[in-house]
């Protein structure tokens, strides 16, 4: 990236730095309040998905995670602009969350339209690859959930496999979202998809433990 664009970007993302949490192991079991819910996001682009189901729940706390600072400063925006105010960013991979959240402090994780990594010696990128999941697993409560929506039929079938493999009991699975009556928040992916043949994969996993 030109360093002038590079510049006007850490601008934009510092004048939401009030959505963005910069040292996310600093507030490691403090996200929320003893009596809320917390919902993580993880790959969440342009936020649309976090900052609409935000404003549905609003007295629980949501955190959205996106590596890619092309689009966290959208997502940011978005959520700024929209003065969500229980919502926050984390700007890192989702291989960089260990000490982030403390063990039980999760109540559900979403996985929407993640990188599908085709190729099988790049499957350990999957976000729902056994390592992954080890690391959900212990940050989730008991009977918490992993929710994952994609398009990619390869990737919904090694999802399914790989959390019933790490201790998640699948709830709830469609093989057709849009057509199942489920109430659904779309996602900026997701919405390419409304008018096409396209069906969207969903599933849910409880967490045994
Ligand atoms: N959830 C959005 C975006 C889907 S594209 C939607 O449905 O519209 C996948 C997104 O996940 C991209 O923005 C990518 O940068 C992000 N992503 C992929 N791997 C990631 C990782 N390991 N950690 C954090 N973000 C990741």
């Amino acid at each position: 990236m030109r360093m002038r664009k590079k510049k006007h970007q850490e601008r934009r993302i510092a004048a939401c730095g009030d959505w963005l949490v910069a040292q996310p192991q600093a507030l490691c079991g403090t996200w929320k309040q003893p009596n809320q819910r917390l919902y993580l996001e993880i790959g969440c682009g342009k936020g649309a998905f976090a900052v609409e189901s935000a404003k549905a729940q609003p007295l629980a706390q949501f955190v959205a995670v996106e590596r890619s600072q092309n689009v966290l400063v959208l997502a940011l925006e978005r959520a700024k602009e929209e003065q969500a105010r229980n919502l926050r960013f984390i700007g890192c991979d989702a291989a960089e969350l260990g000490g982030a959240f403390a063990e039980n402090e999760v109540d559900g994780i979403f996985l929407n339209f993640s990188d599908p990594w085709l190729p099988r010696r790049y499957h350990k990128r999957r976000l729902t690859h056994p390592r992954m999941l080890a690391l959900y697993k212990s940050i989730l409560r008991p009977g918490g959930e992993v929710h994952v929506k994609t398009d990619n039929a390869a990737l919904f079938e090694f999802s399914a496999c790989a959390l019933e493999e790490c201790g998640f009991e699948i709830t709830f699975l469609s093989l057709d979202l849009h057509a199942s009556g489920q109430p659904n928040i779309m996602t900026e992916y997701e919405s390419k998809f409304a008018s096409t043949e396209t069906k969207i994969l969903k599933l849910v996993a409880k967490v045994k433990k």
